[in-house]
């Protein structure tokens, strides 16, 4: 990982493995992930373009969906893990994820002959506004600007618009950011409000009930100051399929039970980590120019320890049959 200050100097870089044994960075593109996973499942398994309309229960105890193009649905166990702005968790009592007063421009750069960068995470600070990018695959570079906000601001699709504000924005910030930005496909553009959910004890919600639980953001929604929300949507993936897989082996355990024993698995992993996110995502995006000379100087160069701040990303589990 390279850190710079947004005029160019070099802060600090490392080898994560050298800093926290078994540490390594590996960025994956979302559609090779979905394709990837999707690849795994027999082909008729799946079946896309199916939108959510409505969910109810019916007298018999199971679940009715009902899709936008008005297809109806009848299941015993329904796994919400349709996003941040879940209808199913909005059913089940959840609220509007939280505004953290910080917007992100995102996008993947293109280099058809082959992009021109070490295999490194490289970070940028400013004040009240970080940017990076990091290489993906031999023609690709993923990049992102995290700028504060008062409001989530309004929806803005126009790749034009996007890609002209976030440059804007890091006017005069190395080149080679600038750079990745100009190779960004349109449809790989997007400016997002970053936003997240507390799931506090008792005032929350269940995130399972009568055979409906949620996954990944659907769930729990955090800010992607530690690089955690998709990782955690995997875990929750893992979790959830061990626990039912148990209940169908054995016998013993009900459904209900396993999607009960998945949420009182995950929370403990989850609740701290979404307000980590959060604090972490509040101290990087700081204005102050005093305070952001001192983490420039002195902070990120010289006191900040890393071991400790990966420790997050550590997650064991046994192999699924
Ligand atoms: C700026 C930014 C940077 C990030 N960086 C990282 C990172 O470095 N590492 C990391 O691990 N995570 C990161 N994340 C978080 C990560 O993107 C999410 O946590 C992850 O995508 C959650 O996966 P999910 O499957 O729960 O939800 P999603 O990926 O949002 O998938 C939800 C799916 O549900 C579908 N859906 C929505 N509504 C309906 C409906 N009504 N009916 C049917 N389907 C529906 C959607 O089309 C979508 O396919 C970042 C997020 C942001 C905003």
């Amino acid at each position: 990982m390279v850190v710079k200050s947004e005029d160019g100097r070099k802060l600090r870089s490392f080898k994560f493995k050298e800093e926290a044994e078994g540490q390594e960075v590996r960025a994956v593109e979302r559609r090779i992930l979905l394709e990837t996973l999707a690849n795994r499942l027999p082909s008729d398994s799946i079946c896309f373009s199916s939108k959510l309309a409505k969910i109810e229960k019916t007298g018999t105890g199971e679940t009715l969906l009902e899709l936008v193009d008005g297809t109806q649905l009848l299941a015993k166990v329904v796994i919400g893990c349709d996003g941040i702005r879940s209808p199913i968790a909005k059913w089940m009592g959840f609220s509007e994820p939280h505004y953290a007063g910080h917007c992100a421009y995102r996008g993947l750069g293109f280099y058809p002959n082959g992009q021109p960068f070490e295999p490194n995470v490289n970070y940028v600070y400013g004040r009240g506004l970080r940017a990076g990018f990091v290489p993906v695959s031999p023609t690709k570079v993923y990049w992102f600007i995290c700028f504060n906000s008062p409001s989530p601001g309004p929806r803005i699709d126009d790749p034009f618009s996007l890609k002209k504000e976030a440059r804007e924005m890091i006017k005069g910030w190395p080149s080679e950011l600038l750079n990745v930005i100009d190779m960004s496909a349109e449809d790989t553009l997007s400016r997002t409000p970053l936003t997240d959910r507390w799931l506090w004890p008792i005032i929350s919600p269940s995130a399972s009930a009568d055979g409906v639980v949620l996954v990944g953001d659907a769930w729990h929604p955090m800010t992607p100051n530690l690089g955690q929300g998709g990782c955690c949507a995997l875990e929750d993936a893992i979790v959830l399929s061990r626990k039912l897989a148990g209940a169908l082996k054995s016998g013993h355990t009900s459904v209900d039970d396993a999607l009960r024993l998945y949420t009182t698995e995950r929370w403990p992993r989850i609740f701290p980590l979404t307000i980590r996110a959060n604090l972490v995502g509040a101290l990087l995006q700081w204005e102050n120019p005093v305070v952001c000379d001192i983490r420039n100087s002195i902070v990120v160069p010289k006191l900040v320890r890393l071991r400790p701040l990966l420790e997050h990303t550590n997650f064991t589990f046994e192999p699924l049959n």
